[in-house]
């Protein structure tokens, strides 16, 4: 087994720090160990602290990338540690492709988005790396009934890898409450990851992603986020004040 991260916290949120995510995590689903990943950003540290029930969940999940910006500034600025953002669907791309890569037959399930997105996505998906074995999608907008169907096809195909994109804090409650179901898998909260591949959404280009400015093209393409991007401002004079009256490592 690789190394085991190194546990850091941002305002009393653990995040894993390690050089391998995608090779951390091929070992999990090699060995069935079931595994919560949570992408960790500014906006969603600041919704945990409102939101005792999704704080829980971020504290007993086994993997917390360091998604955001703010939360990869925190690190590098006030604990001086080396890391590198990993947004979440980068991740999950590099994941799909070294499925493809090894061949394996690892099953893997898409579920999230308006109707017809998730599939879609996973069309995208399989036309760009052809020995994907993606084995369902689900819409993310449904009955109770629905939901109960596709909780039932969960137990029956036991998906190994399973992407939830519900949008924060949805899915990580979501996966928090369903991951009994696929005890064995590996559960990550991927957010519009399903609009970007379904090519609904467009990712912002690369250059403001590594200048720490994907949220302002967010802003841009979605302005009716600007309430909750508030949350970025927030999280910094919080996170100055919080690291000057406790410091923030863990472990
Ligand atoms: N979504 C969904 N069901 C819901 C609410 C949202 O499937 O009840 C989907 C929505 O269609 C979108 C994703 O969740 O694809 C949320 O994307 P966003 O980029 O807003 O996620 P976040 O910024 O919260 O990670």
């Amino acid at each position: 087994m690789s190394k085991s991260p190194k546990t850091l916290a941002v305002l009393g949120m653990p995040v894993h720090v390690m050089t391998n995510y995608p090779g951390w995590l091929i070992e999990c689903l090699q060995q069935g160990r079931g595994t919560h990943v949570v992408t960790l950003n500014a906006e969603m540290t600041m919704q945990a602290e409102r939101n005792s029930s999704l704080a829980q969940v971020i504290q007993n999940a086994e993997l917390v990338i360091p998604d955001g910006a703010g939360v990869v500034l925190y690190l590098r600025w006030l604990l001086w540690q080396k890391v590198q953002r990993c947004p979440g669907i980068e991740l999950a791309e590099t994941l799909l492709r070294e499925l493809g890569q090894q061949q394996t037959s690892t099953k893997v399930f898409f579920y999230g988005g308006a109707t017809g997105v998730a599939a879609k996505a996973a069309e995208v998906c399989q036309q760009q790396i052809s020995s994907l074995n993606i084995v369902g999608t689900h819409s993310g907008y449904h009955s109770p009934e629905q939901e109960q169907q596709l909780q039932q096809t969960l137990i029956q195909l036991q998906p190994q890898l399973i992407f939830v994109g519900l949008g924060v804090p949805r899915q990580e409650l979501w996966i928090a409450q369903n991951r009994h179901l696929c005890p064995q898998a590996v559960w990550i909260g991927v957010g519009g990851s399903f609009d970007i591949w379904s090519g609904t959404k467009h990712r912002a280009p690369a250059w403001l992603g590594n200048n720490n400015l994907e949220w302002l093209y967010r802003l841009y393409q979605e302005p009716w986020r600007w309430r909750r991007m508030l949350a970025l401002p927030e999280f910094a004079l919080k996170a100055f004040v919080y690291h000057f009256t406790a410091r923030g490592a863990i472990s």
